[in-house]
């Protein structure tokens, strides 16, 4: 037997935004354990607003599990929080994610590096650097000074390490601004990766004495430097098999009838980030475009040269935004089309089954 130190990682009840809160359980095991072996726990909920004082146990249930990269022996353990009788708890965003293997994600984080107060290479008396320009997918040290590029290649390899569908970072188009993308299968592996990407984010961080800005406009709305979105990019296996225009033309008729459902659940002060600049649409308007990065909704050149068949892209949730949230919407949205029922099917899917 060895001695395991299993991290218990979940989302707490904070609003509008839930924060990541971990502890340690340390458990012997003949080997590395699978999630079926992890114990259900628990924690004090009157201290992560989950709970009143006089009833304050919470149950941790273990739902995704990785091998900590970080720590011998160590396990990254994802968790759902459910009520003592065994419900989810309020807060469990994730418990009401419809089980779906086809549906795949794939999501784009952007977030700032903070440093006392002003984004990591921001003039250290106050004030801005160079306007935007090169700093996206910039090099150099006067575009991503000497720090930024040493966390997210550490972060990169931790996810690697830890089994994480890690696509890939770049530097963003603000200074101090970064991205990354997870990609999963399943409606609810990307969003549980991404949680567990950004808790590795955030504890690596702290060794370097610096913070994530998770905020999707952290200096404000009022100058010309960019937001953070968090680009939700899905597909289901009628989009990605079927397709065709009346099938895509049918989907963004249900995405306008519910676009403030969706805003809802996207991330909080959207409104200002949402403004129609900087590559984003207006937070009251719906739109969709081929390539178009100021609509709501951006539709790949494959994915009309495919016939209409693939994954669209979802400009609108923000880097605050609740990954599991986000998905549940979409699937939601994406149910209140019956592909079966249209009229027209895609030539070439049926050539390329045939
Ligand atoms: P851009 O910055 O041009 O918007 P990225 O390369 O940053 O594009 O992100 C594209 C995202 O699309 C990636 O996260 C990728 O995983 C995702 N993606 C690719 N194919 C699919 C698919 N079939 N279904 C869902 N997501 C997909
Ligand atoms: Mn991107
Ligand atoms: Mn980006
Ligand atoms: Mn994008």
């Amino acid at each position: 037997m060895e001695k395991f130190k299993l991290e218990y990682i979940w989302l707490d009840g904070y609003e509008p935004v839930s924060n990541l809160r971990g502890k340690t359980k340390v458990v012997a095991f003949d080997q590395f354990p699978t999630l079926e072996e992890l114990p259900l726990w628990g924690f004090d909920g009157s201290s992560t607003k989950q709970a009143d004082g006089s009833d304050s146990d919470c149950v941790l249930k273990p739902v995704a599990l990785h091998p900590d990269p970080a720590r011998r022996n160590g396990a990254l353990v994802m968790c759902e929080v459910l009520l003592p009788d065994g419900t989810p708890h309020p807060s469990n965003s994730r418990a009401a994610i419809p089980h779906d293997p086809d549906t795949w994600f794939g999501f784009e984080q952007e977030y700032f590096f903070y440093s006392d107060n002003a984004p990591l290479g921001f003039p250290s008396g106050g004030g801005f650097p160079a306007p935007q320009g090169e700093y996206y997918t910039g090099v150099g040290h006067k575009n991503v000074g000497s720090l930024a590029r040493q966390i997210v290649e550490e972060h990169l390899d931790l996810c690697l390490g830890a089994g994480i569908n890690h696509e890939g970072i770049n530097a963003e188009v603000a200074k101090g601004q970064w991205e990354f993308q997870i990609f999963g299968k399943g409606s609810k592996r990307a969003a549980d990766e991404m949680w567990i990407a950004r808790y590795l984010l955030l504890r690596l961080c702290e060794r370097y004495g610096v913070d994530v800005n998770w905020h999707c406009k952290p200096l404000g709305a009022d100058v010309d430097w960019n937001g953070s979105g968090m680009h939700a990019n899905f597909s289901n296996l009628a989009m990605r098999e079927a397709g065709g225009k009346e099938y895509f033309l049918s989907l963004m008729e249900a995405f306008e009838q519910v676009m403030h459902d969706h805003i809802e659940v996207y991330g909080p002060d959207n409104h200002l980030r949402l403004t129609g600049l900087h590559e984003t649409q207006s937070i009251d308007t719906f739109s969709w475009g081929i390539a178009d990065r100021g609509a709501s909704i951006r539709v790949p050149h494959s994915f009309v040269e495919n016939g209409w068949r693939g994954y669209l892209e979802d400009r609108r949730p923000n880097s605050q935004g609740d990954p599991y949230r986000i998905a549940g919407r979409i699937i939601e949205t994406i149910g209140m089309v019956d592909p079966s029922a249209l009229e027209e099917t895609c030539p070439l899917a049926l050539a390329e089954t045939g």
